[in-house]
């Protein structure tokens, strides 16, 4: 609902108490804030800070009037905008470098991240962390990890439609901020929302794409891989040609910046 409908609202029962009561009572004579409109603002500063960051020019740091990281993780974590922030117990924005070679986006948080407030680090994330050692990648050193959607959905359903476009300001956000070189996503939810298709994934994996530019590429999800070894050897084809890729990129900018 909006603020404007709201305060007709409110002015209605204002007037209903005062007609009632002969008086407006206490109840209605304070300020009042509306939770969600707070919420509203945060959305509209994530959304400009996104345009801000998108005009600047590529390659330089986020200028002063940007977000930065910090402060964007501090807006994910007030967030009240949708459902799912009724039944979390912690939101998980997401961890990883500053400046990394990948972004990896997975699809929403589970039981164990809901629990620790950091993505990937249930069974799912124990072997994620070894596929993306297995091509030199690592959370500590030159990867970014986050969701499509940042609170849990109950009992691991997928995230609603819903959910995942409101959610998604924060993630283009933090995509502005990191400017990774590449981008991996875990499994069909990440695939489809961050290239708005609905293809199957066995027809999305095993080639790039891109966002923004940004070259990207879908491969199974752990939990996947968890469920169906078969899976493990066509993942594992992807690891080697999304590695490939993001060797060529670093070399294309080693030779750019020593010529
Ligand atoms: N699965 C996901 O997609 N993301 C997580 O953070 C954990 C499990």
């Amino acid at each position: 609902m909006k603020k404007e409908d709201k305060e007709i609202i409110y002015d209605l029962l204002k007037k209903t108490d005062a007609y009632v009561t002969g008086f407006t009572s206490s109840a209605f004579t304070a300020p009042v804030a509306f939770e969600d409109d707070v919420e509203q603002a945060v959305e509209q500063d994530v959304g400009q800070a996104v345009l801000r960051q998108a005009q600047e020019p590529q390659g330089q740091a986020p200028a002063t009037g940007g977000l930065t990281m910090e402060e964007l993780k501090a807006k994910i974590v007030r967030c009240t905008k949708c459902q799912l922030a009724r039944t979390r117990n912690n939101v998980v924005p997401g961890e990883g470098v500053e400046q990394p070679d990948v972004l990896v986006i997975g699809e929403g948080p589970g039981y164990d991240e809901d629990m620790s407030g950091r993505p990937f680090v249930g069974k799912a994330g124990v072997l994620l962390d070894k596929m993306l050692a297995a091509i030199n990648l690592d959370r500590t050193k030159n990867c970014y990890i986050a969701n499509i959607v940042k609170c849990r959905p109950p009992q691991n359903r997928d995230p609603m439609p819903e959910e995942q476009a409101t959610c998604f300001a924060f993630l283009q956000a933090q995509i502005h901020i990191l400017k990774p070189k590449m981008i991996l996503c875990m499994g069909r939810i990440a695939g489809h929302k961050m290239l708005d298709t609905e293809a199957p994934l066995n027809q999305l994996r095993a080639q790039f794409h891109e966002y923004n530019g940004i070259p990207l590429m879908v491969t199974y999800h752990p939990s996947a891989l968890l469920r169906d070894q078969a899976l493990k050897a066509p993942a594992w084809e992807d690891l080697k040609l999304f590695r490939r890729k993001l060797d060529e990129i670093i070399a294309g900018e080693t030779a750019g910046s020593s010529s």
